[in-house]
Parts: structure tokens; sequence; C-alpha cells
């Protein structure tokens, strides 16, 4: 079976599928009397209790005490005889287990969130994560999660946080059936260097009698072959061989500086989300970090980070890259970044929404938490701040008020920082970039976010795999706000960067460098290829205009 698919990440992977199903089939799963929905509870239960009791080690050993303690806590909750009993009734009610669970966890969060005590109220996280824990493993979830061997995943869609869960070792590919290109699951994929195919066409049913059965990932070409041939097989392992060649070929390109023929130099930083891709950054030779994704920390905890843990990740990175400068960009939570514990309401249009900088006006206690541990890293090593979403100079000069205030608390409290940390803004709506005049006269840096600059100025949802050829990033109504952008950021003498997709394209590549723009921000496996792209490019000899209208 040969199925056609867009590509979000290139490369070729031979692996056994594994298929993960999102959706709670819970819901699907109809009670019947026959089977002691009870019994599965308990024996689900005793295994979540071992899994805490692991974890409970595992984190004893690495971070310690205070740390640890959490997962018994979890393991106190899940044996709660009142949580037991809530669902007994709920079982006794024709509920599948799942579901019982399901609505006990909430039932017994719902009680703690009522609670006067603050500490009483935090609780109510840890009901549904017990909860959410012994679902997935009647669900089996558990299994998939632990990979045993060489896989190529294939899901109907994932979210970013989940692709993080999946040891990177064992994942060779990933196949999302109705996923797109330009979500963070995909970007995610990138970084992770995962070949990568979305969007498949055609009568394709996502069943689990897939399980254990070989395909072929082809994402030079687009498709996914299940049940290939000996042939198929044989010829594919030769492709993968030429095809890591080319790559180990790119090597050649590191220590160089990122130079046109004709001596135009840009900076080539990465895009990252978690320490984790530091090695690649390394790896690839990155400049410094232009976009560090810090929702993503936010993304994989299960209560809002402490000021301390973020302090500690930021400087962790920050001192890895040895003086190279770390972009950081303040949360970016909402649109298809959800977390649980901001409670943030079901929305009509959530990328039109309540999200990034928006949050962090309303609630600026977030923001003033991640702002003072950014602040403390700054200290150990090269940072920069950037927010995202700017639509107005009202929040730029709101950035500034909340920088103050940190800053002279720190000084207060004798707590050493740098403050000489450049601010910046991600120019990545219509608004910020047709303002951005004005807007660079009261910031140090702009960094052009040109996956939602697209989404936004094309009236196109990136995440609509239906959306696929119309969400063109190099429609010429783009890349004259990006013309704009980079020439009022020069005018104010402030840099300008771009860390959305459009940056790493090579047909796009040659416009960027001859209009002047600063740096190009990708993930890791994109730098050298930009580099060696950058290096047959005469300035002097590209049609700026050619790229800033319509083909007639
Ligand atoms: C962008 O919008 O171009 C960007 C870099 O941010 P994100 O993809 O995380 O929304
Ligand atoms: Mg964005």
């Amino acid at each position: 079976m040969n199925y056609k698919g867009r590509i979000a990440f290139e490369g070729y992977a031979i692996a056994d599928i594994i298929v993960y199903d999102e959706a709670n089939k819970s819901k699907q799963r109809a009670f019947t009397k026959s089977t002691n929905e009870f019994e599965r509870f308990v024996s689900a239960r005793a295994a979540s209790v071992k899994a805490f009791d692991e974890l409970y080690q595992d984190t004893l050993k690495r971070l310690g005490e205070e740390e640890a303690a959490l997962f018994q806590t979890y393991r106190l909750m899940a044996e709660d005889l009142d949580f037991e009993d809530l669902v007994r009734a709920n079982i006794n009610n024709s509920q599948t287990a799942e579901d019982a669970v399901n609505n006990a966890s909430q039932q017994l969060a719902d009680t703690f969130a009522a609670l006067d005590d603050e500490y009483m109220k935090q609780r109510a996280t840890d009901a549904r994560e017990v909860g959410k824990t012994i679902v997935d493993i009647l669900l089996g979830k558990d299994r998939i999660l632990n990979l045993t061997k060489p896989s190529i995943l294939i899901c109907d869609d994932l979210a970013a946080s989940m692709l993080m869960r999946f040891d990177p070792k064992m994942l060779k590919g990933l196949v999302l059936i109705h996923g797109n290109e330009n979500s963070h699951v995909s970007i995610f994929a990138r970084t992770l260097e995962l070949p990568t195919l979305v969007a498949v066409k055609g009568d394709f049913s996502l069943t689990t009698a897939l399980n254990d059965r070989k395909a072929i990932v082809d994402t030079i070409t687009g498709h996914l072959i299940i049940d290939p041939s000996e042939e198929e097989i044989n010829k594919y392992l030769k492709l993968k061989e030429e095809y890591e060649k080319e790559l180990a070929e790119l090597k050649t390109f590191i220590g160089k500086p990122s130079l046109t023929k004709d001596g135009v130099q840009l900076k080539i930083n990465a895009n990252i989300a978690s320490t984790l891709e530091i090695e690649s950054v390394q790896r690839h030779d990155a400049e410094g970090i232009g976009l560090f994704r810090s929702e993503f920390i936010y993304l994989s905890s299960k209560d809002f980070p402490t000021e301390d843990f973020q302090f500690n990740y930021y400087r962790e990175v920050i001192e890895e890259m040895k003086g190279k400068e770390v972009i950081i960009r303040t949360l970016d939570i909402g649109a298809d970044k959800k977390v649980e514990y901001f409670n943030l309401a079901p929305e009509e249009n959530p990328a039109l929404g309540y999200r990034s900088v928006r949050i962090c006006r309303d609630r600026p206690e977030i923001f003033y938490t991640q702002l003072r541990a950014l602040y403390r890293a700054s200290a150990y090593g090269k940072v920069a701040i950037m927010v995202p979403m700017i639509i107005s100079l009202e929040e730029v000069n709101f950035i500034k008020e909340s920088i103050k205030k940190v800053q002279a608390d720190l000084t207060k409290e004798g707590i050493k920082f740098d403050p000489k940390v450049r601010v910046g803004i991600m120019i990545e709506t219509p608004a910020a970039a047709l303002m951005s005049d004005v807007l660079a006269k009261h910031v140090d840096f702009f960094s052009i976010g040109t996956n939602d600059l697209s989404q936004y100025t094309l009236a196109c949802d990136r995440l609509n795999p239906a959306l696929g050829v119309t969400f063109n990033a190099k429609h010429p109504a783009i890349l004259r706000l990006v013309k704009l952008v980079v020439e009022n950021a020069h005018k104010a003498g402030i840099v300008c960067g771009m860390c959305g997709e459009l940056g790493r394209n090579p047909e796009i590549v040659p416009f960027l460098a001859a209009i002047h723009l600063d740096e190009i921000s990708c993930s890791s496996a994109y730098i050298l290829k930009t580099r060696k792209v950058l290096s047959t490019i005469d300035t002097t000899k590209v049609d700026i205009d050619s790229y800033l209208k319509f083909n007639e």
C-alpha cells in the first residue's frame, strides 16, 4: 500500500509501525455487563501505583526528595478510598472503567478546587493527573510510549508536548494522517530531525491492525509505503544511505561564516524548544539561538513552572551556549498550545484569541515570574528576551514596565542580573508589520515570525491541512511585509531577524540576503543547508522586485 502525503521534515525511515490514537477511546467502548469494569480499574490502578513508585525513585535520584514527593502524593490519591468509592459508584451507573475514572478524578478535582486552602486547591491538578495515568493504562497508551524497537509512529494528529514523551532513539519516522506542516508538532519533528509526513491522501484507516507491520516513510518525495516488498526495502536502504552521505558532506560548512558569494553576511541561529536540542544546535554549528520557544516548559509541566525551575532551565541553556546569544521567547501559550492548568476557556477562533502577550497582560503574575527567572539567568551568559504576538505600542509599554519592576525588585533583593539584556519583539501580525516604523523605535530588535504572519495575512489557518497550497508563505504580500519590516528596523538602527519557517526556504534565502535581513533562525537540521545555499548567492544579481509581485 502506497500513500501520498506532504512533507514536514525530509528523510527516510524504514521500521515497524506503531499506531497511537490520541482520541479518548473510552467514549467509543460501550459498557457491557460481561466485562468486569471494577476489576479492570483495580488492575490499572495497581499498575499506576507501580509507575508512581518508579517515578518517585527515579526523581529522588535525579532531583531530590522535594521534587520526588509529588509521586508519593499521586500514589496516595490513586489508593484513596473516597476515590475508589467514586469510581465504584460510576461503574454501578453503567460507566466503563475509563469513563468512571475520568469522571471520578474530575469530581475529586472539583472538590479540591472549591477549597479555600491554596495548597489543597493545587491538588485538583494532581487528581486529574492521577486519573489520566490510570486511564492511559486502561487504554494501553503507556505501552506505546515505551517504544521497545525502532518505530514509525502513525497517528491522526499529535500534541507537540506528546511527541516529546516518545524515546527519540527509538522513534524513526512520524506520520500525521490529518496533521499539517505548520503546526507545532511538525516544527518540533523538524527540530528532532524526524522524517515526518502529514496530510496523508486517500482512504487511510488508522487501526491497531497496522501495529508491528513494516513501513517506509519517504519524505523526500512524500510517500508512506506499508508492507513494502523486499525489493522496495532494498531500494530505500540504498537511497537512505546516499541521503545520509549527502548530509555528511554538509559538514564542510561547519566553522565557516554564513556569507554570500559577494560577501553579504547573515547570522544563522537555531530554533529550539528544550535543552534536549542543545547537542543538535552545537553539532550543526548554530551561531546562537534565535528562538527558544519557552512555552514548551509550560507545556511539559503539570502546573505553573516555578521561578526557580525556570531559572535553572534557562541558565542551563545559556551556559551550554558558552557566550553565544540565546533569544528566549516569553510564553506563547494559546491557539494550538493549550495547557490544562491555565484553565483557558474554549474559544471559537483560538488563533485569533486569548494567547501569548494577551494572557501575560491579563495575568501579569505569570509574566512576572518568567521575567524574574529570565533576568536571574542573564547573569550566567548572553541572553535576549523576545515577546510574541505584538500588535500595539501599549503591549510594548507593558513589557517595559514589567521589566522595570523585575529589575527594581531584583536590585532590592541583591540578586545579580545583566541590565543590558536586549529586549525585542516578534513581528508576526500584519498590524505589527505595518506599524514597524513606530515599534522599531521602542525595542532592541525584531524577529519576523512568518508562520503566524502568513496565517494572519493570508487569512489561512496554519493548522488546516485542506489549505496546503493556499497557505503560501512565499506569497508576495508576505514578502512585501518582510521587506518593509527589515527597512523600518534598519532605519531605526535595530537588527531584524526571521525565526519563522520561511527563513530557511532555499527559494527565498536569495531575497532575504538581498534585502539585508540580519539573521535567520531555523531548526538545527537546516543550518548548514542554509549556509550552503547562501554561499551560492550573489545578491547583486538578485531581482528583488520579482519576489514582490504575482507571476502574471
Ligand atoms: C512564527 O509564528 O513564525 C513563529 C516563529 O512562532 P511559532 O511558530 O512558534 O508560532
Ligand atoms: Mg508565532
